[in-house]
Formats: structure tokens, sequence, C-alpha cells
């Protein structure tokens, strides 16, 4: 299938809406601390940076970093 229509594309992606955002590693990697931060002080994240949990979900590298920031963050965070 040729792909001659690649703007209409975009405006359906549009129209659909974000109900399916899709992080990327640098979007997650840019994002994860103030994901950490919002859950840290309980806020919630995933409401804030849609997505981001469902890219930790299937993304091994980003979960560990994830697991090390909220490790870090709560060291240096005394209560
Ligand atoms: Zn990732």
């Amino acid at each position: 299938m040729k792909n001659e229509h690649p703007e209409l594309k975009q405006t359906l992606r549009r129209l659909l809406g974000p109900a399916e955002p899709e992080v990327g590693c640098d979007v997650c990697f840019e994002q994860l601390d103030r994901y950490v931060e919002l859950e840290l002080a309980g806020e919630d994240a995933d409401r804030a940076i849609p997505g981001l949990r469902a890219h930790l979900d299937g993304c091994p590298a980003c979960r560990e970093e994830h697991e090390s920031l909220r490790a870090l963050a709560r060291s240096d965070r005394p209560l």
C-alpha cells in the first residue's frame, strides 16, 4: 500500500485524539524526573503525563531508570 496521504493520516490521528498517547524513550527520559516528583508528592502523575506509565510497563530500560530515580529521590528527601 502506497503512503499517498500522510497529511490525511496526521489529521485522522489528531481527530482520534490522545486516547493512546505514544511516549517514546526520549519523551519518557525527558519527563521521568517530573513524573517521579509528582508520584512522590502524591499527585496524579499518570494524568499529568499520560502514556508514561504505559511506556514504563513496556520498556524495561525506562522502568529501571524510573526505579533508580525513585530510589534516588527518596534518599535525597528527608521525611
Ligand atoms: Zn523506554
